[in-house]
Protein backbone atom coordinates (compact mmCIF):
# COMPACT_ATOMS: atom_id res chain seq x y z
CA UNK A 1 0.00 0.00 0.00
CA UNK A 2 1.65 3.28 -1.22
CA UNK A 3 0.33 6.40 1.45
CA UNK A 4 1.89 9.01 -0.83
CA UNK A 5 -1.02 7.73 -3.70
CA UNK A 6 -3.40 7.43 -0.56
CA UNK A 7 -2.79 11.18 0.64
CA UNK A 8 -3.09 12.37 -3.16
CA UNK A 9 -6.79 11.37 -3.15
CA UNK A 10 -7.76 13.58 0.07
CA UNK A 11 -7.25 16.91 -0.89
CA UNK A 12 -7.83 18.43 2.82
CA UNK A 13 -4.63 16.75 3.99
CA UNK A 14 -2.52 19.50 2.25
CA UNK A 15 -3.88 22.40 4.58
CA UNK A 16 -2.35 23.98 6.94
CA UNK A 17 -3.19 24.50 10.89
CA UNK A 18 -1.55 26.56 12.66
CA UNK A 19 1.00 27.66 10.25
CA UNK A 20 2.07 23.92 10.86
CA UNK A 21 0.99 20.84 8.40
CA UNK A 22 -1.81 19.37 9.30
CA UNK A 23 -1.55 16.25 11.13
CA UNK A 24 -5.08 14.49 11.42
CA UNK A 25 -5.24 11.84 14.01
CA UNK A 26 -9.04 12.90 14.67
CA UNK A 27 -10.33 9.72 12.76
CA UNK A 28 -12.54 7.71 15.04
CA UNK A 29 -14.50 10.63 15.47
CA UNK A 30 -14.84 11.23 11.22
CA UNK A 31 -12.27 10.16 8.52
CA UNK A 32 -11.39 12.31 5.67
CA UNK A 33 -12.93 12.06 2.14
CA UNK A 34 -11.74 11.09 -0.78
CA UNK A 35 -11.85 13.69 -4.05
CA UNK A 36 -14.13 10.66 -5.84
CA UNK A 37 -16.52 10.93 -2.82
CA UNK A 38 -16.57 14.76 -2.99
CA UNK A 39 -17.14 14.39 -7.32
CA UNK A 40 -19.70 11.55 -6.68
CA UNK A 41 -21.70 14.52 -4.66
CA UNK A 42 -20.90 17.04 -7.66
CA UNK A 43 -21.77 14.62 -9.89
CA UNK A 44 -25.17 13.96 -8.57
CA UNK A 45 -26.05 17.47 -7.93
CA UNK A 46 -24.92 18.44 -11.41
CA UNK A 47 -25.94 15.66 -13.06
CA UNK A 48 -28.27 13.38 -11.36
CA UNK A 49 -30.50 15.59 -8.87
CA UNK A 50 -34.34 14.30 -8.63
CA UNK A 51 -36.23 13.03 -5.75
CA UNK A 52 -35.83 8.94 -6.10
CA UNK A 53 -38.74 6.52 -6.88
CA UNK A 54 -41.43 8.33 -7.76
CA UNK A 55 -40.67 9.78 -10.80
CA UNK A 56 -40.79 8.19 -14.53
CA UNK A 57 -38.61 10.38 -16.22
CA UNK A 58 -35.16 10.02 -16.62
CA UNK A 59 -33.67 12.02 -14.08
CA UNK A 60 -35.33 10.37 -11.14
CA UNK A 61 -34.64 6.94 -12.54
CA UNK A 62 -30.84 7.85 -12.53
CA UNK A 63 -31.22 9.05 -9.21
CA UNK A 64 -33.22 5.66 -7.81
CA UNK A 65 -30.76 3.67 -10.04
CA UNK A 66 -27.48 4.91 -8.28
CA UNK A 67 -28.84 5.02 -4.58
CA UNK A 68 -30.22 1.29 -5.20
CA UNK A 69 -26.73 0.66 -6.49
CA UNK A 70 -25.32 1.46 -3.41
CA UNK A 71 -27.22 -0.03 -1.62
CA UNK A 72 -26.46 -3.80 -3.24
CA UNK A 73 -22.85 -2.95 -3.11
CA UNK A 74 -22.94 -2.21 0.84
CA UNK A 75 -24.94 -5.70 0.82
CA UNK A 76 -21.84 -6.98 -0.79
CA UNK A 77 -19.47 -5.19 1.21
CA UNK A 78 -20.78 -6.61 4.56
CA UNK A 79 -22.08 -9.95 3.11
CA UNK A 80 -25.70 -9.42 3.59
CA UNK A 81 -28.05 -12.16 2.23
CA UNK A 82 -29.78 -9.39 0.32
CA UNK A 83 -30.07 -6.03 -0.39
CA UNK A 84 -33.39 -5.50 1.14
CA UNK A 85 -31.59 -5.79 4.58
CA UNK A 86 -30.14 -2.60 3.89
CA UNK A 87 -31.49 0.01 5.55
CA UNK A 88 -30.42 3.38 5.24
CA UNK A 89 -30.41 6.00 7.91
CA UNK A 90 -28.65 9.34 8.99
CA UNK A 91 -25.84 7.31 10.79
CA UNK A 92 -25.16 4.65 13.81
CA UNK A 93 -27.29 6.36 16.11
CA UNK A 94 -30.35 6.37 13.56
CA UNK A 95 -29.85 2.68 13.07
CA UNK A 96 -29.57 1.76 16.46
CA UNK A 97 -32.36 4.21 17.60
CA UNK A 98 -34.51 2.33 14.69
CA UNK A 99 -33.78 -0.77 16.30
CA UNK A 100 -34.54 -0.14 20.07
CA UNK A 101 -37.50 1.71 18.67
CA UNK A 102 -39.27 -0.92 16.77
CA UNK A 103 -37.78 -4.04 17.49
CA UNK A 104 -37.95 -2.78 21.46
CA UNK A 105 -42.08 -2.38 21.01
CA UNK A 106 -42.17 -5.78 20.60
CA UNK A 107 -40.19 -7.16 23.31
CA UNK A 108 -41.92 -8.42 26.72
CA UNK A 109 -42.37 -6.34 29.56
CA UNK A 110 -40.21 -6.72 32.53
CA UNK A 111 -37.33 -8.32 30.35
CA UNK A 112 -33.55 -7.32 30.85
CA UNK A 113 -31.27 -5.64 27.71
CA UNK A 114 -27.71 -6.60 28.49
CA UNK A 115 -25.42 -3.94 27.53
CA UNK A 116 -21.69 -3.52 28.37
CA UNK A 117 -19.74 -0.77 29.70
CA UNK A 118 -17.92 -0.01 26.96
CA UNK A 119 -20.68 1.34 25.18
CA UNK A 120 -20.93 4.81 23.31
CA UNK A 121 -23.79 6.84 24.14
CA UNK A 122 -25.38 5.66 20.88
CA UNK A 123 -25.87 2.16 22.30
CA UNK A 124 -26.92 3.11 25.67
CA UNK A 125 -29.74 5.92 25.76
CA UNK A 126 -31.87 4.43 22.81
CA UNK A 127 -31.98 1.38 25.12
CA UNK A 128 -32.55 3.24 28.13
CA UNK A 129 -35.41 4.93 26.64
CA UNK A 130 -36.91 1.81 25.81
CA UNK A 131 -36.40 0.55 29.08
CA UNK A 132 -38.51 3.75 30.64
CA UNK A 133 -40.83 3.29 28.11
CA UNK A 134 -41.47 0.07 28.43
CA UNK A 135 -40.55 -1.30 31.89
CA UNK A 136 -37.57 -3.17 30.79
CA UNK A 137 -34.24 -3.44 32.37
CA UNK A 138 -30.63 -2.80 31.76
CA UNK A 139 -27.70 -5.42 32.58
CA UNK A 140 -24.27 -3.92 32.11
CA UNK A 141 -21.09 -6.21 31.23
CA UNK A 142 -17.64 -4.98 32.51
CA UNK A 143 -14.09 -4.94 31.45
CA UNK A 144 -11.03 -6.55 32.98
CA UNK A 145 -8.02 -3.67 33.68
CA UNK A 146 -6.79 -4.67 29.73
CA UNK A 147 -9.84 -2.90 28.63
CA UNK A 148 -11.24 -6.23 27.34
CA UNK A 149 -14.81 -7.69 28.09
CA UNK A 150 -15.32 -9.80 31.05
CA UNK A 151 -16.93 -12.61 29.14
CA UNK A 152 -17.64 -14.54 32.07
CA UNK A 153 -19.86 -11.28 33.56
CA UNK A 154 -21.43 -11.23 29.92
CA UNK A 155 -22.43 -15.44 30.23
CA UNK A 156 -23.57 -14.49 33.93
CA UNK A 157 -26.00 -11.96 33.16
CA UNK A 158 -28.12 -13.71 31.50
CA UNK A 159 -30.98 -15.15 32.85
CA UNK A 160 -34.66 -16.47 31.63
CA UNK A 161 -35.51 -12.68 31.65
CA UNK A 162 -32.89 -11.38 28.87
CA UNK A 163 -34.64 -10.31 25.95
CA UNK A 164 -31.71 -8.24 23.93
CA UNK A 165 -28.53 -8.14 23.73
CA UNK A 166 -26.54 -4.88 22.74
CA UNK A 167 -22.47 -4.19 22.06
CA UNK A 168 -20.27 -2.75 19.68
CA UNK A 169 -17.41 -4.43 17.40
CA UNK A 170 -14.72 -1.99 18.60
CA UNK A 171 -14.58 0.40 21.54
CA UNK A 172 -14.30 3.81 20.22
CA UNK A 173 -12.29 4.73 23.47
CA UNK A 174 -9.92 1.40 23.91
CA UNK A 175 -9.81 0.12 20.63
CA UNK A 176 -11.12 -3.14 22.13
CA UNK A 177 -12.53 -5.93 19.24
CA UNK A 178 -15.05 -8.22 21.08
CA UNK A 179 -15.17 -11.69 19.91
CA UNK A 180 -18.54 -10.57 18.35
CA UNK A 181 -19.21 -14.02 16.57
CA UNK A 182 -18.46 -16.19 20.03
CA UNK A 183 -20.76 -13.43 22.05
CA UNK A 184 -23.61 -13.72 19.13
CA UNK A 185 -23.52 -17.52 19.45
CA UNK A 186 -23.84 -17.55 23.16
CA UNK A 187 -26.55 -15.05 22.57
CA UNK A 188 -28.54 -17.25 20.12
CA UNK A 189 -27.81 -20.19 22.38
CA UNK A 190 -30.13 -18.52 24.80
CA UNK A 191 -32.76 -17.23 22.42
CA UNK A 192 -32.06 -13.73 22.44
CA UNK A 193 -31.67 -11.40 18.94
CA UNK A 194 -27.83 -9.33 19.35
CA UNK A 195 -27.35 -6.01 17.56
CA UNK A 196 -23.58 -4.73 17.42
CA UNK A 197 -22.63 -1.19 16.82
CA UNK A 198 -20.34 -1.64 14.27
CA UNK A 199 -19.21 2.47 13.88
CA UNK A 200 -15.40 1.61 14.87
CA UNK A 201 -15.45 -1.71 13.06
CA UNK A 202 -16.28 -1.52 9.58
CA UNK A 203 -13.60 1.27 8.54
CA UNK A 204 -10.59 -0.86 10.27
CA UNK A 205 -11.36 -4.41 9.39
CA UNK A 206 -13.42 -7.16 6.96
CA UNK A 207 -17.07 -7.17 8.52
CA UNK A 208 -19.11 -10.50 7.35
CA UNK A 209 -22.34 -9.92 8.64
CA UNK A 210 -23.41 -13.13 8.11
CA UNK A 211 -20.13 -15.11 9.54
CA UNK A 212 -20.84 -13.13 12.84
CA UNK A 213 -23.89 -14.08 12.74
CA UNK A 214 -25.60 -11.05 14.24
CA UNK A 215 -29.49 -10.01 13.92
CA UNK A 216 -28.68 -6.10 13.54
CA UNK A 217 -25.16 -4.24 12.55
CA UNK A 218 -25.30 -0.41 12.60
CA UNK A 219 -22.74 1.70 10.92
CA UNK A 220 -22.18 5.37 9.75
CA UNK A 221 -20.11 6.76 6.35
CA UNK A 222 -18.87 9.01 7.55
CA UNK A 223 -15.68 6.99 9.69
CA UNK A 224 -15.49 5.36 6.68
CA UNK A 225 -14.71 7.82 4.32
CA UNK A 226 -18.14 8.48 2.88
CA UNK A 227 -19.69 11.69 3.32
CA UNK A 228 -20.98 13.20 6.47
CA UNK A 229 -25.05 12.45 7.60
CA UNK A 230 -25.80 8.43 6.30
CA UNK A 231 -25.13 5.00 7.89
CA UNK A 232 -26.51 1.61 7.54
CA UNK A 233 -28.69 -0.47 9.45
CA UNK A 234 -28.08 -4.34 8.15
CA UNK A 235 -31.31 -6.72 9.55
CA UNK A 236 -32.08 -9.91 9.60
CA UNK A 237 -34.86 -10.36 7.37
CA UNK A 238 -36.82 -12.30 9.96
CA UNK A 239 -36.98 -9.60 12.38
CA UNK A 240 -37.34 -6.86 9.64
CA UNK A 241 -40.70 -8.29 8.44
CA UNK A 242 -41.68 -8.34 12.15
CA UNK A 243 -41.07 -5.04 12.96
CA UNK A 244 -43.23 -1.99 13.06
CA UNK A 245 -42.16 1.13 11.22
CA UNK A 246 -39.84 3.04 12.79
CA UNK A 247 -41.32 6.93 10.86
CA UNK A 248 -44.21 7.36 8.95
CA UNK A 249 -44.51 9.44 5.88
CA UNK A 250 -43.98 8.83 2.18
CA UNK A 251 -41.68 6.52 0.92
CA UNK A 252 -42.44 3.90 3.47
CA UNK A 253 -46.13 3.01 2.81
CA UNK A 254 -48.01 0.66 -0.08
CA UNK A 255 -51.23 2.31 0.53
CA UNK A 256 -52.78 5.15 2.58
CA UNK A 257 -56.51 5.47 3.50
CA UNK A 258 -58.09 7.08 6.43
CA UNK A 259 -59.07 3.57 7.60
CA UNK A 260 -55.99 2.10 7.63
CA UNK A 261 -52.20 1.94 6.17
CA UNK A 262 -50.54 -0.60 4.34
CA UNK A 263 -46.65 -0.41 4.79
CA UNK A 264 -44.21 -0.86 1.46
CA UNK A 265 -41.65 -3.89 1.87
CA UNK A 266 -38.64 -3.87 2.94
CA UNK A 267 -36.15 -2.00 2.95
CA UNK A 268 -38.49 0.93 2.42
CA UNK A 269 -40.93 0.61 4.94
CA UNK A 270 -37.89 1.90 7.15
CA UNK A 271 -37.37 4.71 5.37
CA UNK A 272 -39.59 7.20 5.41
CA UNK A 273 -39.21 10.52 3.60
CA UNK A 274 -36.83 11.31 0.75
CA UNK A 275 -33.85 9.98 1.69
CA UNK A 276 -30.38 11.53 1.59
CA UNK A 277 -29.72 9.72 -2.23
CA UNK A 278 -26.86 12.06 -2.93
CA UNK A 279 -25.11 11.02 -0.51
CA UNK A 280 -25.88 7.54 -0.24
CA UNK A 281 -25.33 7.92 -4.02
CA UNK A 282 -21.48 8.73 -3.10
CA UNK A 283 -21.06 5.80 -0.76
CA UNK A 284 -20.77 4.07 -3.20
CA UNK A 285 -17.41 6.13 -3.62
CA UNK A 286 -16.37 5.80 -0.54
CA UNK A 287 -17.02 1.96 -1.03
CA UNK A 288 -14.80 1.92 -4.41
CA UNK A 289 -11.47 3.75 -2.19
CA UNK A 290 -11.75 0.92 0.44
CA UNK A 291 -12.31 -1.55 -2.28
CA UNK A 292 -9.30 -0.41 -4.25
CA UNK A 293 -7.22 -0.46 -1.46
CA UNK A 294 -7.90 -3.47 0.35
CA UNK A 295 -9.14 -3.49 4.16
CA UNK A 296 -6.60 -6.00 4.98
CA UNK A 297 -3.79 -3.31 3.55
CA UNK A 298 -5.41 -0.48 5.34
CA UNK A 299 -5.70 -2.47 8.58
CA UNK A 300 -1.80 -3.32 8.31
CA UNK A 301 -0.86 -0.26 7.64
CA UNK A 302 -2.90 0.91 10.63
CA UNK A 303 -1.51 -1.31 13.13
CA UNK A 304 2.23 -0.72 12.30
CA UNK A 305 1.38 3.51 12.97
CA UNK A 306 -0.52 1.90 16.38
CA UNK A 307 2.53 0.14 16.89
CA UNK A 308 4.70 3.07 16.60
CA UNK A 309 2.84 5.62 18.26
CA UNK A 310 2.24 3.18 21.36
CA UNK A 311 6.46 2.41 21.93
CA UNK A 312 6.56 6.45 21.25
CA UNK A 313 3.92 7.04 24.18
CA UNK A 314 5.27 4.88 26.73
CA UNK A 315 8.42 6.66 26.58
CA UNK A 316 6.82 9.67 28.54
CA UNK A 317 7.05 9.52 31.91
CA UNK A 318 3.57 9.55 33.57
CA UNK A 319 1.79 8.20 30.58
CA UNK A 320 -1.24 6.35 31.08
CA UNK A 321 -2.53 4.35 28.13
CA UNK A 322 -6.21 3.27 28.50
CA UNK A 323 -6.93 -0.23 26.17
CA UNK A 324 -4.18 -2.64 26.18
CA UNK A 325 -5.86 -5.80 24.60
CA UNK A 326 -3.80 -7.72 22.14
CA UNK A 327 -5.18 -7.31 18.69
CA UNK A 328 -6.87 -3.71 19.50
CA UNK A 329 -7.66 -1.34 16.91
CA UNK A 330 -5.39 1.32 15.61
CA UNK A 331 -7.12 4.12 18.55
CA UNK A 332 -5.21 5.23 21.52
CA UNK A 333 -6.77 6.74 24.61
CA UNK A 334 -3.79 8.39 27.45
CA UNK A 335 -3.78 10.36 29.76
CA UNK A 336 -0.27 12.03 31.17
CA UNK A 337 -0.37 12.57 34.84
CA UNK A 338 -0.89 15.94 36.09
CA UNK A 339 -2.10 17.18 33.21
CA UNK A 340 -5.44 17.93 31.95
CA UNK A 341 -6.60 16.44 28.38
CA UNK A 342 -8.02 19.19 27.27
CA UNK A 343 -4.37 21.07 27.66
CA UNK A 344 -2.90 18.62 25.80
CA UNK A 345 -5.66 18.61 23.33
CA UNK A 346 -4.82 22.55 22.66
CA UNK A 347 -1.35 22.58 22.55
CA UNK A 348 -1.39 19.68 19.74
CA UNK A 349 -3.34 21.81 17.77
CA UNK A 350 -1.44 25.01 18.21
CA UNK A 351 1.00 22.64 16.59
CA UNK A 352 -1.06 21.30 13.85
CA UNK A 353 -1.72 17.79 15.26
CA UNK A 354 -5.68 17.23 16.00
CA UNK A 355 -6.51 14.47 18.39
CA UNK A 356 -9.68 14.37 20.32
CA UNK A 357 -10.11 15.29 23.82
CA UNK A 358 -13.20 14.52 26.53
CA UNK A 359 -15.01 11.41 27.23
CA UNK A 360 -15.88 10.23 23.46
CA UNK A 361 -19.30 10.15 24.32
CA UNK A 362 -18.67 6.82 26.75
CA UNK A 363 -19.41 8.54 29.92
CA UNK A 364 -19.98 5.04 31.71
CA UNK A 365 -16.65 3.97 30.61
CA UNK A 366 -15.27 7.09 31.95
CA UNK A 367 -16.76 6.67 35.16
CA UNK A 368 -15.66 3.08 35.25
CA UNK A 369 -11.95 3.92 34.78
CA UNK A 370 -12.16 7.03 37.52
CA UNK A 371 -11.12 9.47 34.51
CA UNK A 372 -13.18 12.67 33.86
CA UNK A 373 -11.79 12.12 29.64
CA UNK A 374 -8.40 11.03 27.57
CA UNK A 375 -6.65 12.26 24.71
CA UNK A 376 -7.50 10.26 21.83
CA UNK A 377 -5.33 9.28 18.82
CA UNK A 378 -6.81 7.30 15.67
CA UNK A 379 -5.16 6.34 12.72
CA UNK A 380 -6.96 6.05 9.08
CA UNK A 381 -5.17 4.64 6.02
CA UNK A 382 -4.05 7.78 4.78
CA UNK A 383 -1.47 9.02 8.13
CA UNK A 384 2.13 8.38 8.09
CA UNK A 385 4.86 7.24 10.41
CA UNK A 386 6.37 10.81 9.68
CA UNK A 387 3.24 12.46 11.59
CA UNK A 388 3.44 9.80 14.05
CA UNK A 389 6.59 11.20 14.71
CA UNK A 390 5.21 14.68 14.14
CA UNK A 391 2.11 13.68 16.86
CA UNK A 392 5.10 12.56 19.60
CA UNK A 393 7.18 15.45 19.01
CA UNK A 394 4.39 17.97 19.38
CA UNK A 395 3.05 15.55 22.51
CA UNK A 396 6.54 15.58 24.34
CA UNK A 397 6.88 19.74 23.85
CA UNK A 398 3.50 19.70 25.29
CA UNK A 399 3.98 17.62 28.28
CA UNK A 400 7.28 20.06 28.90
CA UNK A 401 5.05 23.11 28.64
CA UNK A 402 2.08 21.62 31.29
CA UNK A 403 4.18 19.81 33.51
CA UNK A 404 3.80 21.12 36.62
N1 LIG B 1 -20.88 4.08 18.20
C1 LIG B 1 -19.55 4.25 18.22
C2 LIG B 1 -18.69 3.15 18.75
C3 LIG B 1 -18.99 5.43 17.77
O1 LIG B 1 -17.67 5.62 17.81
C4 LIG B 1 -19.85 6.45 17.26
C5 LIG B 1 -19.29 7.76 16.76
N2 LIG B 1 -18.41 8.39 17.64
C6 LIG B 1 -21.22 6.21 17.25
C7 LIG B 1 -21.70 5.02 17.73
C8 LIG B 1 -22.20 7.23 16.74
O2 LIG B 1 -22.05 7.41 15.38
P1 LIG B 1 -22.85 8.55 14.63
O3 LIG B 1 -22.63 9.81 15.42
O4 LIG B 1 -22.23 8.60 13.27
O5 LIG B 1 -24.29 8.16 14.59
Amino acid sequence: MLVSKIREQFPILGRTVAGKPLVYLDNTATSQTPRRVVDAIVDMYTRHKANVHRGVHTLSQEATDLQELTRRRVARYINAESHEEIIFTRGTTEGINLVASSFGSLLPEGGEIILTVMEHHADIVPWQLLAQRRGLKIKVVDIDDSGALRLDSYRALFGPDTVMAAFTHVSNVLGTVNPVREMTAYAHEQGVPVLVDGAQAVPHMRVDVRDLGVDFYAFSSHKMYGPAGIGVLYGRREFLDSMPPYQGGGEMIKHVSFDGTTYADLPFKFEAGTPDFVDIAALGAALDFMEETGIEAIAAHERQLLEQATAGLMEIPGMHIYGTTPGKEAVISFNVEGIHNYDLGMLLDKQGVAVRTGHHCAQPLMERLGIPGTVRAGFAAYNTPEEVDAFLTALRRAVDILRP
